[in-house]
């Protein structure tokens, strides 16, 4: 069977053998898969040990389990789940679980089928419900890492917040806090993307001192923005990494008593209420992913990194 690997640091589709299933879990025959920032930057890295993709959405094929799903169910699915007794999970650090990060699908997201666990049937995995867009379902891992850094603000009623960067994550942050109560609002510094968020119900008002602003941009230069908006004792955000040594001063922290914090993947609870806000259409998903054959993935992730498209779903 077809399945994407890094080889030397290259993206190639190898013929990889068919995952069997020997004891728990499932085999699923992938239908589609969202292309993740965390893929990209993995790609970057040249790192040959990276296992891609993890925005799946699947028929189970084949499936030993005590879970409800059953053979032929289309099913959404992500990659990490926690043991939830560690001194990580009881900190409810769970994206720090050592067993968290050990837990994958295999061999990955990008092959014609994959092998998923008893635990992430259990923990990572959601029915897509009849006529439901593949495209749009994919999106329950993405915007549950967006509910994550949204609860991880923890904000009073009122809050404005700030989303930096209108890429495909920054469109599902903004949304997401909206959908918290908050007024959000968002910026880019490509006028087209600013301007293309209006459609998302997202706009920015410079006049605004903001009590917590998201940081999805990979970006440097946007930590200055933040700095320039956030209201002295907001909160910011760190939600993506970017490359070189930049941060916030000292200076910036003690004197604003501000509160830099981040927020990585989601949490099983995260995943539960993302696939509910998506599946009661709560969220705008249109336009979003652009989709690509299996064979054409180089080119996805090329229109990605140019910024010509917000996000890649690719059709394995
Ligand atoms: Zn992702
Ligand atoms: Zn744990």
């Amino acid at each position: 069977m077809k399945s994407l690997k890094l080889i030397n640091g290259n993206l190639e589709i190898i013929d990889a053998q068919k995952p069997v299933l020997k004891d728990a879990g499932a085999i699923i025959k992938v239908i589609g898969c969202g292309l993740c920032g965390s893929d990209i930057v993995k790609i970057r890295e040249k790192d040959d040990r990276a296992i891609l993709g993890h925005e799946v959405v699947g028929e189970i094929v084949e499936i030993n389990t005590k879970t409800d799903f059953k053979k032929g169910d289309v099913v959404v699915i992500s990659h990490h789940y926690p043991c939830g007794t560690c001194e990580y999970c009881v900190r409810k650090s769970y994206s720090m679980c050592r067993f968290f990060k050990s837990t994958n699908l295999f061999p990955c997201g990008f092959s014609e089928y994959l092998y998923a666990s008893e635990g992430h049937l259990e923990h990572t995995t959601f029915k897509v419900p009849n006529s439901f867009k593949y495209d749009h379902i994919a999106f329950v891992e993405p915007l549950a890492c967006c509910i994550r850094a949204v609860e991880r603000a923890d904000l009073i009623k009122d809050a404005n917040t700030l989303t930096l960067g209108l890429g495909s994550i920054g469109l599902l942050m903004a949304q997401a806090s909206k959908n918290f109560g908050y007024s959000s609002y968002g910026f880019d510094i490509d006028s087209k993307r600013q301007e293309s968020a209006l459609n998302y119900g997202i706009k920015f008002d410079e006049n605004i001192k903001y009590d917590a602003v998201f940081m999805t941009s990979g970006s440097h230069h946007a930590i200055p923005t933040a700095l320039k908006y956030v209201r002295d004792g907001g909160k910011i955000i760190v939600f993506s990494s970017v490359k070189g040594d930049f941060g916030y001063t000292n200076n910036d922290i003690y004197y604003r008593e501000l509160s830099v914090i981040s927020s990585y993947s989601p949490s099983v609870d995260n995943l539960k209420t993302s696939y509910k806000m998506i599946t009661q259409g709560k969220i705008n998903l249109d336009n979003i992913s652009t989709t690509y054959g299996f064979n054409e993935v180089v080119s996805a992730l090329e229109d990605t990194v140019s910024g010509k498209i917000y996000k890649a779903y690719i059709e394995l």
